[in-house]
């Protein structure tokens, strides 16, 4: 596959366990190839299940002003002025879009159905910061962005385990969905995915300049990024730190023998050899 000269390339990335090592979330392996793809004039869209103000964090130290997707797909968030072609400074505001539910309508849902069955579960609305500390062992700093949510509610499941698809069930009817994150499980709106997010950002490129189509690649590692890999001309599947690699069988997808940033660095330097760049 390689790039037609009047065709705009897209890098999407997840985040955990893909552009961030798994257990103490360094890129310190990716920053060559993040300054590569930024010489190239490639943004790279950040796709993850991590909020808008621990994404715009780690934006900010990657030098990254490009629009990304938070919690799952369920908000996108754009530099104001970026698809009018203004020069974007680091930093710059952002506007949302909510590609589902807000989280306001996701956490009254919760409530009927913990009242309605009697589930056991602890969301993190349901935690001060340092009880969220406790319970998750994550840092003072990161509780209270993890806090900070728009569009997908984070818990920690305390019932019984065969109770879980009984769970699934009723948050489907409410039109719902139940996603196992790494170490959470997040309840987000079945409107929303990482796939949508990047349908609806690749629109907004698409708009800005009808002349040169698209061409995309996405980066994951996980079960919650199958919809963004099928939705990408280019699939890059990251090998996991231990275990089994994602079964995914798209033709043409590349598959890493790295793990983490560095898996991360060996697929975007494929995909973009493959590309003749
Ligand atoms: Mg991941």
């Amino acid at each position: 596959m390689s790039l037609n000269p009047t065709e705009r390339l897209l890098f999407y990335s997840d985040l955990d366990a893909t552009l961030l090592e798994a257990r103490t979330g360094s890129f310190e392996a990716a920053k060559p190839m993040i300054k590569k793809l930024e010489a190239l004039g490639i943004p790279l869209i950040l796709n993850s299940s991590r909020t808008a103000p621990e994404m715009l964090h780690l934006r900010r130290e990657m030098n990254n002003r490009h629009p990304f997707a938070a919690e799952h797909g369920g908000a996108v968030c754009t530099p104001v002025g970026y698809f009018e072609g203004q020069k974007i400074p680091l930093d710059h505001e952002v506007k949302m879009d909510y590609l589902g539910l807000h989280y306001k309508s996701i956490l009254h849902h919760l409530i009927e159905l913990k009242d309605l069955h009697d589930f056991s579960f602890l969301g993190f609305d349901d935690m001060s910061i340092p009880d969220l500390t406790r319970e998750t062992g994550l840092s003072l700093e990161v509780a209270i962005q993890a806090k900070h949510r728009l569009a997908s509610e984070a818990l920690v499941w305390l019932d019984r385990a065969e109770l879980l698809d009984h769970f699934k069930a009723t948050l489907a009817e409410r039109g719902l969905r139940l996603v196992k994150g790494g170490r959470f499980y997040f309840v987000i709106s079945e409107r929303a995915d990482k796939g949508g997010a990047v349908t609806w950002i690749n629109f907004n490129y698409q708009a800005q300049d009808k002349s040169r189509p698209l061409k995309t690649v996405g980066i994951g590692d996980g079960p919650n990024d199958l919809d963004l890999l099928n939705q990408v001309d280019l699939p890059v599947v990251v090998a996991p730190p231990r275990g089994s690699r994602l079964a995914f069988d798209k033709p043409g997808t590349i598959f890493t023998e790295k793990s983490g940033p560095e898996g991360w660095a060996e697929g975007v330097e494929k995909a973009l050899a493959q590309l003749g760049l």
